[in-house]
């Protein structure tokens, strides 16, 4: 067990703690004080240190001038394009400061000034993103998924060869909190139509991960290679993918998901860089025996998964009014994946495709091998055919109006203390 380096922000050292000093992920917000002008933060215990203000007290000497500058942007953009060197620079530039003893601004007349309380907060969306991609990586739920509708063939011949994902709509991804909208759409009563308008009656979520990339851009038409997907990758946050399954189950082919997946990503805000989830990766994926070899351009010898615990709940209108725990519905691990990121970006990039700083990758649904560990409902309740019950007695099949669907994640490795990304929380709100 290596020594902990002692924190003196009040909540940093709570064992249950999120954002102790070995986590520091970053976000954007506006404090109560300066509407209108959302800035740089950085989460720690119950605080979050503004990184404009402590660029403007000269709290940030020693970085390089255009890591300052970039810390002064209001989104992470910027920052993300920098690369791996400079993110790893602010951060241990950022411990020093939170740190008790030397280097720390514990005693700095403008502590007060700089570090704010993380509840007043209105978090904002950390990056513009650009792109949006969403994978169908977990082999669990495209299996489950798969065998819904094609029992013969639960996954397609490609599956196992290449992650398959779509072309996402980053104009309607959100940070948490945000109420979610159901959405009209097309859908048939049968399988043979017709088809009539209205709202979504199968609104489902999601469990996902995201990673955002950073890094200057590759240039039109150059590859990235798996095994330097690394210097890509900036950090990752909870993905909530609002899928309207009835609306999906009607469009979807030949080209796949389009609407039903359109009008609302939430997010959860804290980007956890891939250096704090470092003690909590471990090697993999692990395939099984009779799986084929992935090509080449797939394979990367150091290849890992990061274990990240994730659990849904869901609490009703009536259960928030009546102080009602909320209900888990799933828990599951990141570390379930077939394909990894390094996969999923190389594989997006192997045409040459262009990935930019603060553009998102999502996983697709993860779900485990267990029935707990679907991530979500059309699994969990297997097409409505098995609903669950929540702490009010009621059912559900699919969202209800008014429940409120919450995702968190952590890690914990022995000899390293848990971390956490906090909260990716959404209302269903009725149709318009
Ligand atoms: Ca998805």
């Amino acid at each position: 067990m290596t020594t902990r380096t002692r924190c003196w922000v009040p909540g940093a050292e709570r064992p249950e703690a999120d954002f102790p000093i070995e986590n520091l992920p970053w976000g954007v917000a506006e404090r109560p004080d300066r509407p209108g002008e959302p800035r740089i933060v950085v989460a720690i215990g119950d605080a979050a240190l503004d990184l404009a203000e402590a660029a403007g007290f000269g709290m940030l000497e020693g970085l390089a001038p255009r890591i300052v500058s970039a810390l002064r942007m209001p989104t992470l953009n910027a920052f993300m394009a920098l690369g791996r060197a400079d993110w790893s620079a602010a951060r241990a530039h950022v411990a020093s400061m939170l740190s008790s003893g030397a280097g720390g601004i514990e005693r700095h007349a403008r502590r007060d000034a700089v570090l704010l309380d993380r509840a007043a907060l209105s978090m904002r969306l950390p990056a513009e993103i650009g792109d949006y991609t969403d994978f169908y990586a977990s082999e669990h739920h495209a299996t489950n998924v798969g065998s819904m509708f094609r029992p013969n063939q639960p996954l397609m011949p490609n599956w196992k060869h290449l992650p398959v994902g779509y072309h996402g709509r980053s104009s309607t991804i959100v940070v948490e909190g945000t109420p979610v909208r159901r959405p009209h759409g097309q859908t048939v009563a049968s399988d043979d139509g017709p088809p009539s308008f209205g709202p979504s009656k199968l609104l489902d979520h999601e469990l996902e991960m995201g990673v955002f990339l950073g890094g200057p851009a590759n240039a039109l038409g150059e590859r990235i290679a798996v095994g330097r997907a690394d210097e890509r990758l900036f950090g990752c946050v909870i993905v909530n993918d609002w899928s309207a399954r009835d609306v999906q189950k009607w469009e979807y082919q030949p080209l796949g998901p389009f609407n039903a997946k359109n009008f609302c990503t939430s997010i959860s805000p804290w980007v956890v860089t891939l250096e704090a989830l470092r003690p909590y990766c471990r090697p993999g994926p692990v395939r099984g025996a009779a799986d084929p070899p992935v090509l080449d351009y797939l394979r990367r010898g150091d290849d890992y998964v990061v274990d990240v615990q994730l659990e849904v709940t869901i609490a009703s209108a009536g259960m928030r009014a009546a102080g009602t725990a909320p209900t888990r519905i799933s828990l599951g691990s990141f570390a379930d994946m077939y394909w990894t990121m390094s996969q999923m970006l190389a594989h997006h990039a192997s045409t040459g495709c262009v990935m930019r700083p603060g553009d998102l990758l999502a996983s697709g649904t993860i779900s485990g091998p267990t029935k707990e560990g679907r991530g979500c409902m059309l699994e969990r309740t297997w097409r409505g055919t098995e609903p669950v019950t929540l702490g009010d007695g009621t059912e559900r099949r699919f969202l209800q109006d008014g429940d409120e669907v919450t995702i968190t994640g952590w890690c914990e490795a022995a000899g390293h203390p848990r971390i956490g990304f906090g909260r990716c929380r959404g209302v269903v709100m009725p149709a318009a």
